[in-house]
C-alpha cells in the first residue's frame, strides 16, 4: 500500500526516511542484537541517543549555553501545570494572553496555581486576530508572561516573539517549533508536545533558561522538577525510549534538508500555495485576518457545509487523509508541519481546484 499524504494536526506525518530507517533497524539497533525499546535507559547506546537529541536541537535552534534542554513527558498540557510549579518562585501571579483554545486551556490550568492577569484576549473575533505583542501592558508583580505562539486549532500564529517584556516570556511552541526561526535568548521558557514537528507523542521538550531553576514547589515530585531532571540528562526515571530514538532520527533529517532557515523557506512557500487557493476562490474559505495566518494549521471551510463529508470522502480517495477540522471548530483543517512535503500541498491544491469546479 503506498502512504497517504497525511494532513493530521498531531500526532501527524513524519518524513518517510526516517520510518524506513526505523523499519530497517528495528529488530536489531546498533548490532545489539535487539530493538531500541527493548535495552535500558542507561546504556551507553540510549545515553548517546538523548546526547545527540540535545546537541542537536541545541544547533538547529542556536540555543545559547545558559539554557537547559529538557525531554520530559506529560505532554503540552502536562506543562500548563509544571510551569507554575518549576518557576513561580514566591509570586502569586502570572500574566497571560489568550488567542485561543491552546492559550485558554494554559490560562485555565494555572490558574489553580496564581492569580490570572489577562493582558489580552482576542476571544472577541472568535480568535481570528491577534494582538500586538509589544504593545501590551505587563505587570511587574507577574512571575511570567505566557502566550501560545501558534494556535493548532484556530490556525494564528505570532509573526515575531514578545520581546519587549521585563518578565520573563513563557511560549507553547507546541505546533510550531523548528518550523521558522527564532531568538531563543528572548524567551525564559519555550515548551513543545513532540508529536507535530519533532517527532511521535510521549516526550515534551521544554528549553529553560538557567536562572529560573531552583525555585521549585517544595512539594514537586522529581519527575516535574526542572532542575532535578536537568541534572539527570531527562532521565531522573524510565523515559519514552522509542519516541527519543525517533527524535534523534527527525532532527537528523532536519538537519539534511539544511536545518531551520532552509525548512522555513519551504514551509512559507506551501503556506503561500493554499492559502492562495482558498483566497482566490468564494467557494473556500479561511476566517483569520492575513496577518495572524499559521504556516502550520490551516483551517478551512467549504461555502455549502452539506458539501464537507463528501469533501472528506473524495480526498480520501485521493490519498488525502485527516482533513477534518478540530470537533470543537469543524469545518476542515490542513496541517502542514515540517515533514509534510511542497507534493503533498500541491496535490491537496489540485484536488481543491477540481472540487471546486465539480461542486462549486
Ligand atoms: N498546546 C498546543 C498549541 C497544542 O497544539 C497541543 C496539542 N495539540 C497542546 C498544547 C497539548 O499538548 P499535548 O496533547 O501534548 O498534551
Amino acid at each position: 500500500m503506498e502512504r497517504n499524504y497525511n494532513f493530521c494536526a498531531g500526532p501527524s506525518t513524519l518524513p518517510e526516511s526516517v520510518l524506513k530507517q526505523a523499519q530497517a533497524e528495528l529488530l536489531n539497533w546498533q548490532g545489539l542484537g535487539a530493538s531500541v525499546m527493548e535495552v535500558s535507559h542507561r546504556s551507553k547506546e540510549f545515553e548517546a541517543v538523548v546526547r545527540n537529541c540535545e546537541n542537536k536541537m541545541r544547533s538547529l535552534l542556536n540555543i545559547p549555553e545558559n539554557y537547559k534542554v529538557l525531554f520530559l513527558q506529560g505532554g503540552g498540557f502536562g506543562q500548563f501545570t509544571m510551569i507554575p510549579m518549576n518557576i513561580l518562585g514566591n509570586k502569586t501571579q502570572i500574566d497571560a494572553i489568550e488567542t485561543g483554545v491552546w492559550s485558554g486551556k494554559a490560562l485555565k490550568a494555572m490558574a489553580h496555581h496564581a492569580n490570572i492577569n489577562l493582558v489580552a484576549s482576542t476571544k472577541e473575533t472568535k480568535f481570528t486576530t491577534l494582538p500586538d505583542l509589544n504593545a501590551l501592558n505587563f505587570s511587574k508583580d507577574s512571575a511570567f508572561v505566557h502566550y501560545c505562539d501558534n494556535e493548532t486549532i484556530n490556525g494564528v500564529e505570532f509573526r515575531a516573539p514578545l520581546t519587549e517584556c521585563e518578565t520573563p516570556v513563557v511560549a507553547d511552541m507546541s505546533s510550531n517549533i523548528l518550523s521558522r526561526a527564532f531568538d531563543v535568548s528572548k524567551f525564559g521558557l519555550i515548551y513543545a508536545g513532540a508529536q507535530k514537528n519533532i517527532g511521535p507523542s510521549g516526550v515534551t521538550l521544554v528549553i529553560v533558561r538557567e536562572d529560573l531553576l531552583g525555585q521549585a514547589d517544595p512539594k514537586t515530585s522529581d519527575v516535574f522538577n526542572y532542575e532535578v531532571q536537568a541534572k539527570n540528562m531527562s532521565m531522573i526515571n524510565t523515559p519514552p525510549t522509542f519516541s527519543l530514538y525517533m527524535i534523534d532520527l527527525v532532527l537528523t533529517w532536519l538537519q539534511g534538508q539544511g536545518g531551520v532557515e532552509a525548512i522555513e523557506k519551504i514551509n512559507a512557500e506551501k503556506a503561500a500555495m493554499l492559502y492562495g487557493l482558498i483566497d482566490d476562490s468564494d467557494f473556500y474559505h479561511n476566517p483569520v485576518a492575513i496577518d495572524a495566518r499559521s504556516r502550520m494549521n490551516i483551517p478551512f471551510t467549504i461555502a455549502n457545509p452539506e458539501l464537507d463529508p463528501i469533501f472528506l470522502a473524495k480526498a480520501k480517495e485521493q490519498g488525502l487523509i485527516n482533513l477534518e477540522g478540530h470537533r470543537s471548530v469543524g469545518g476542515m483543517r490542513a496541517s502542514i508541519y515540517n515533514a509534510m512535503p511542497l507534493e503533498g500541498v500541491r496535490a491537496l491544491c489540485e484536488f481543491m481546484s477540481d472540487f471546486e469546479k465539480q461542486y462549486g
